[in-house]
């Protein structure tokens, strides 16, 4: 394949930064404080339910919907405000110079709302190198692993899979991408590869030197 054809479609939550030590910790307390001001019930009740709804549906957010008539912009917004993003930020100073030199159109896909992952683009300095965010908003609320999501993106954006190479720390998200039909790359220190995998690296920084195998 012409490196220059290829669609790079990046993953945003511990793929591009690191958000499990301090972003993911103040999202969810702000999703279960949401919850308990929302539904008029305690902390504890609603860090419970919160939980409960992410292992059902892959998302609090559809719990929510489907439970509760919650609206999901109101929800996304209001559970995604940060009073010092940069703080909380954790990723590799090198990121820039890699996603600039790596051939190919840049997309992000995430499950977060469109604000959030464009003010975390922003703070890394590496937004000018994305064509699109194709966040939670745009997939109509069917996020990843939903295949209504990815199908709808590679619509709208008039992808050939064939083309894509889906970088993803999410194996479940990674199994639906090469179902579809593209490349897959594993950002992930367990060594098992699964089948779907083609290759697997153990930091972002790792991406110039597999892009062969690809
Ligand atoms: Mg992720």
């Amino acid at each position: 394949m012409d490196p220059r054809s290829r669609v790079w479609i990046f993953d945003l939550d511990d793929t591009l930064h690191h958000a499990t030590p301090a972003v993911f910790p103040h999202i969810n307390r702000s999703m279960t404080a949401y919850v308990a001001a929302q539904l008029g019930i305690s902390d504890d009740a609603a860090s419970a339910l919160r939980v409960d709804y992410w292992h059902r549906y892959g998302a609090t957010l559809l719990g929510l919907m489907r439970h509760h008539g919650t609206e999901p912009r109101h929800f996304l917004w209001h559970t995604h405000q940060f009073d010092d993003l940069s703080g909380l930020l954790n990723f590799e100073s090198a990121l820039r110079g890699i996603l600039r030199r790596l051939p190919g159109r840049k997309i992000v896909f995430s499950n977060s709302p469109l604000h959030y992952a464009q003010a975390v683009l922003r703070e890394m300095g590496v937004a000018p190198s994305f064509d699109t965010v194709y966040s939670i908003e745009r997939t109509r609320f069917k996020p990843k692993p939903q295949r209504a999501g990815f199908l709808r993106m590679l619509r709208e954006l008039h992808l050939a899979p064939s083309r894509c190479i889906m970088v993803e720390d999410s194996a479940a998200n990674l199994r639906v991408a090469k179902c579809l039909g593209m490349k897959s790359v594993w950002l992930s220190r367990k060594r098992r590869r699964p089948s779907f995998v083609d290759v697997r690296i153990e930091s972002i920084l790792d991406l110039p030197r597999i892009i062969h195998r690809l």
